[in-house]
């Protein structure tokens, strides 16, 4: 079977660092084939480590990595553009570049602002006119998010604005019962089921109250293993069918693979 995972990192900061090589990617996809995912959803939040408020010069820099690793293993990774509302026309110049022009599929928006501000209207209207999803982190945390981290609440609040658009609201042992909750009652919100470690029940609620064609594996690996996230799914109590769905069934259709 077929397994894609929608929620993956890449940066040249990290290990192994060998002079002149990339051996970081190659590296990922070795560990990701040897649990039996095939094909990985990629980003880069930066070249030199994680920045919240990324310059056009610093995300740019970061999209650039995505490309040439694409270019390198076209038949398995698929790149998503990362972009800071923040500067508009810039972002949007961007997803032409990577998009349009550079093969990407989709948009990764992170905690440069608040799903719920208008300043990422634009970006989610361009969105809209070339049919391609975007990913969405979102968290609730105890110790309380970043200025600007986005909650399930202002993931809602976004897909309210923006019902054409196919978002995927991230981490969904992160955003927990009450983030399933809050994007419940707007269809075009999927999970993926990132996050924390695994967690019994939470991928069953989350296809019971969404329907399984919202949800998406996703590892949001390296940060975390591919295998034990994909224990999240392969472990949850359902039917072949719906599992197959959250597998690769619901990227492949927001992708057009
Ligand atoms: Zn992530």
């Amino acid at each position: 079977m077929t397994i894609i995972d929608a929620h993956v990192h890449i940066g040249r900061f990290m290990p192994p660092f060998r002079e002149g090589s990339d051996d970081f990617v190659a590296d990922l996809i070795d560990s990701a084939r040897s649990v039996g995912i095939s094909r990985l959803v990629v980003t880069s939040l930066g070249n030199r480590g994680y920045t919240h408020y990324p310059t056009p010069q610093e995300f740019r820099a970061a999209n650039d990595h995505v490309l040439e690793a694409m270019a390198r293993f076209p038949d398995v990774l698929i790149g998503f553009c990362y972009v800071n509302p923040r500067y508009k026309e810039e972002s949007l110049g961007e997803i032409d570049r990577c998009i349009v022009a550079g093969g990407m599929k989709g948009i990764k928006l992170w905690i440069s602002q608040k799903a719920s501000d208008s300043v990422v209207d634009p970006i989610l209207a361009r969105a809209a006119e070339l049919g391609v999803p975007v990913l969405q982190h979102a968290w609730y945390k105890t110790t309380g998010n970043y200025p600007d981290e986005s909650t399930p609440a202002d993931v809602a609040a976004m897909a309210r604005r923006h019902p054409t658009v196919n978002i995927i609201m991230a981490h969904l042992t992160g955003a927990g019962y009450r983030g399933v909750i809050d994007i419940a009652p707007y269809p075009n919100v999927h999970v993926d089921t990132s996050g924390g470690d695994p967690e019994s029940t939470v991928v069953e609620f989350a296809v019971r109250e969404l329907g399984a064609e919202r949800v998406v594996f996703g590892s949001d690996a390296p940060g975390r293993s591919f295998g034990v996230q994909l224990g999240k799914v392969l472990g949850a109590g359902m039917e072949d069918e719906r599992r197959e769905l959250i597998l690769h069934g619901n990227v492949e259709r927001m992708l057009g693979l």
